[in-house]
C-alpha cells in the first residue's frame, strides 16, 4: 500500500464501540428541559425498560458518568470502615478495584489468579468459611484488559449464603452474553450502555437488590448530595420525585434507543450474536497460527477476543499497521497485560460474525509485515467462515 489510510473505517475496540446508528440518531433529538413533562416521562420509560433488560424488580439507577463512576460510587456507598473486604482479582480491572475499596475497609483481603486464568469458586468458598468475618466481596466479571470471564453464577451462590454484599463490575458484559444481576446473586451490579448495548460511554447502570439497598443505607460514610452519590438517584426514576441535579437528556434519549434495540432483537438472540462472533474469532485466531492469551477456552469472553503477541512484536507498531493500512482499529493491552496482547471487541453493533473475518485478516496481514511468515491469513479466513457456517 502505498498511501496509507489513515483513518479508521472499522472500529473493532473493546469500549468504546462504535454505536448503532439508531442511537446516534436519538442523541441528535431536542434536547428537553429536564423537568419537561415529555422528558419525565422519558425518563421513567427508559428506568422501566433498562428495568425490563437487567430483569430486576425495581429499576436500576443512572449515574450520570462513564461505568468508572458506577464502581467508585458502589465502592464509596457500600464499605464502611467496619467492613472486611475480599477482592477477587483475575485482571487489571480486578485488580484495580482494589485501589477503591482498600481505604475505606478495616481489612482488605483478595484472591487473585494469573491474569490469564479465572477465580475458583472453590478457592472462595474457602476463604468464606475461614473468614466468616467478610462482609463485602467484589469481582470482575469479564475482565476486560485480558478478555477472560469468572464464574460469577457460582462465586454469588457461595457470597449469598453468607452475611457479605457482592459487588460485580458486569461493564464490558452485561448485553452481550447471559448475566444478569439477581440470577448471579449481585447486591450491586455496575454496568453501562457504551459497550454492548452500542452506547457512547456517558452513563452508569447500578442493579441494587434489598440487601444491597440496607448495607448503604446501614454505611453513615455512603456519599449524599454527591457525584458519587447512589442514595441521591434512588427515587429519580418517579416522575413526581424531582433530580438531585441535570440528567444528561441526550445521552438518556441513546440509552432508550439502545435498549429499544436489544428488547426487540431479543436477549438470548444478541447474546447468541456475541458468542458466535467470539467463536469465528477465536476460530481464526488459532487457524492463522496464533494463541490466545485465555489459558483455557472455555474462560475466553463472548464480547472480546484477547490474542496473545507473539514474542517481539510492539503492539503500537502492529495495531498502527492495522489502522493506517487497511483502517481497523483494535484494542491494546492494558497495565500488565500491556505490549503482552491485542484485542480484538465483539460488542453491540460489531457483535456480528463477518466482522471476525476483517479482524482476523487485518491483524494477520499487519503481523505478516512485522514478522514475515508469521500468519497463514487464508487458512484464518477459511475457519472464520467455517465457524460461522456451523453456527
Ligand atoms: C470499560 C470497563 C469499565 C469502564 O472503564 P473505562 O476504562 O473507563 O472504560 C469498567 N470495568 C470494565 C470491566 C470495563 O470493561
Amino acid at each position: 500500500m502505498t498511501q496509507p489510510r489513515n483513518e479508521t473505517i472499522f472500529t473493532l475496540t473493546t469500549g468504546p464501540v462504535n454505536c448503532y446508528p439508531a442511537v446516534l440518531q436519538a442523541l441528535g433529538r431536542p434536547v428537553l428541559y429536564d423537568y419537561d413533562p415529555g422528558f419525565l416521562e422519558t425518563y421513567s420509560r427508559v428506568s422501566q425498560k433498562a428495568m425490563a433488560a437487567m430483569q430486576t424488580s425495581v429499576p436500576p439507577i443512572i449515574l450520570q458518568g462513564e461505568p468508572v463512576l458506577g464502581l467508585e460510587a458502589a465502592a464509596a456507598s457500600v464499605v464502611s470502615p467496619d467492613d472486611v473486604v475480599l477482592n477477587l482479582a483475575s485482571g487489571v480491572y480486578g485488580d484495580g478495584y482494589r485501589y477503591w475499596l482498600e481505604p475505606r475497609c478495616r481489612e482488605y483481603l483478595e484472591i487473585r489468579t494469573p491474569f490469564n486464568e479465572a477465580i475458583d469458586p472453590d478457592a472462595v468458598a474457602a476463604m468464606l468459611e475461614q473468614r466468616p468475618d467478610i462482609t463485602v466481596v467484589a469481582v470482575c466479571h469479564h475482565d476486560t484488559p485480558s478478555g477472560t470471564i469468572n464464574p460469577v453464577a457460582a462465586i454469588g451462590a457461595l457470597v449469598a449464603k453468607s452475611r457479605a454484599v457482592f459487588i460485580v463490575d458486569a461493564v464490558s458484559s452485561f448485553g452481550g452474553m447471559e448475566i444478569l444481576p439477581d440470577a448471579v446473586h449481585a447486591d450491586i451490579f455496575v454496568t453501562g450502555p457504551n459497550k454492548c448495548l452500542g452506547c457512547p460511554p456517558g452513563l452508569s447502570l447500578l442493579a441494587i437488590s434489598a440487601k444491597g439497598w440496607e448495607k448503604i443505607k446501614s454505611n453513615p460514610r455512603a456519599p449524599k448530595a454527591s457525584i458519587l452519590s447512589i442514595l441521591d438517584w434512588e427515587h429519580a426514576w418517579r416522575p413526581d420525585q424531582p433530580f438531585p441535579f441535570t440528567p444528561s437528556v441526550a445521552e438518556i434519549n441513546a440509552l432508550e434507543a439502545a435498549l429499544d434495540l436489544y428488547l426487540a432483537e431479543g436477549a438470548q438472540v444478541v447474546w447468541a450474536r456475541h458468542a458466535a462472533t467470539a467463536a469465528a474469532c477465536r476460530a481464526g485466531i488459532k487457524a492463522m497460527g496464533l494463541t490466545l492469551w485465555a489459558a483455557r477456552e472455555e474462560i475466553a469472553s463472548p464480547t472480546a477476543t484477547a490474542v496473545a503477541l507473539p514474542l517481539g512484536v510492539d503492539e503500537t507498531a502492529l495495531r498502527r499497521i492495522m489502522r493506517d493500512d487497511y483502517g481497523v482499529m483494535i484494542s491494546s493491552g492494558r497495565g500488565e497485560t500491556h505490549n503482552k496482547l491485542v484485542r480484538i471487541g465483539h460488542m453491540g453493533p460489531t457483535a456480528q460474525p463477518i466482522y471476525a473475518l476483517t479482524a482476523v485478516a487485518a491483524l494477520g496481514a499487519a503481523l505478516n509485515k512485522l514478522v514475515a511468515g508469521a500468519c497463514d491469513i487464508g487458512a484464518g479466513a477459511a475457519a472464520v467462515i467455517a465457524s460461522i457456517d456451523a453456527s
